[in-house]
């Protein structure tokens, strides 16, 4: 899991003249300094507060509600299936959204959601840990668990464990994205949506590209909760054409 997403406890000191919530991180003594940069970042962050206050797992929830919030990529009753999925907060904005979980009135959805690490269940959605997304057997037993039936947004917030070399870390995560695509070309109803996670790097354009010819529209999307020192970029592929089976 993405190191962003870990969850921790800490003794909190909150000063509640500012909008954000100051923390004090505690017990650093010993960390490594990269832990506690990375802690300070963590108490620093609203996003991080928001999530807890909203219960979602992780603050990458907001990326995907800003998403949707823009471009209404998730209704009632749409099948989703949702790649790189653990901890699990995009799941629960799909869930939700879906309404895979059944708790509004109108057409139920399905979330399908995969991770190569174990995460908890999420009310409403079928998860699938411990699962390798480009291994075939992981992508074998969505396609019988989908039974034949199309999917309306395929999501792949994949991300390799970086390595801090830029250039590797580019190229690890476009294999994910490629194994995104080709999944999702194989799975998708047309007029269907993709939205995948990139960082930034040589081999963009060309997937952009790539894109196009199989989707009417794509757009690159930093949502406000991204934050300023990523690379990341999120494309939005909108309107699948459909694949031409003759
Ligand atoms: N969207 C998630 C959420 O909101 O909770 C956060 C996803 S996290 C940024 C990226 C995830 O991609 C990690 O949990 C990681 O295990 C997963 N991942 C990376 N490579 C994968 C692969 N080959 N198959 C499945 N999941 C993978």
């Amino acid at each position: 899991m993405n190191s962003l997403c870990r969850n921790i406890s800490l003794t909190r000191s909150l000063h509640t003249g500012r909008v954000l919530l100051k923390e004090t991180p505690r017990n650093l003594k010993g960390k490594k300094h990269s832990s506690q940069l990375w802690l300070e970042r963590q108490l620093r962050d609203p996003y991080v507060e928001k999530a807890k206050q909203e219960k979602y797992r992780c603050r990458s929830a907001f990326k995907l509600l800003e998403i949707n919030e823009r471009f209404k990529i998730l209704n009632p009753g749409l099948t989703v299936v949702d790649c790189g999925a653990a901890p699990g907060s995009w799941t629960q904005v799909a869930t939700n959204l879906t309404n895979a979980n059944g708790k509004k009135e109108g057409p139920v959805g399905r979330v399908y959601a995969v991770d190569k690490l174990p995460f908890y269940p999420v009310e409403g959605a079928t998860v699938l840990g411990n699962m390798d997304f480009t291994n075939i057997k992981t992508q074998e037993t969505l396609n019988k668990l989908l039974q034949g039936d199309k999917v309306d947004v395929v999501l792949s917030d994949m991300a390799p464990n970086a390595s801090g070399i830029r250039e590797i870390d580019h190229d690890n995560i476009m294999l994910l994205a490629y194994a995104a695509l080709r999944f999702a070309l194989q799975i998708s109803k047309a007029q269907s949506t993709f939205v995948v996670k990139i960082w930034d790097g040589g081999k963009m354009q060309q997937f952009e590209q790539n894109l196009l010819k199989f989707y009417s529209s794509v757009r690159a999307i930093r949502p406000d909760a991204t934050r300023n020192e990523s690379t990341e970029t999120f494309l939005l592929a909108r309107r699948f054409k459909g694949l031409k089976t003759s």
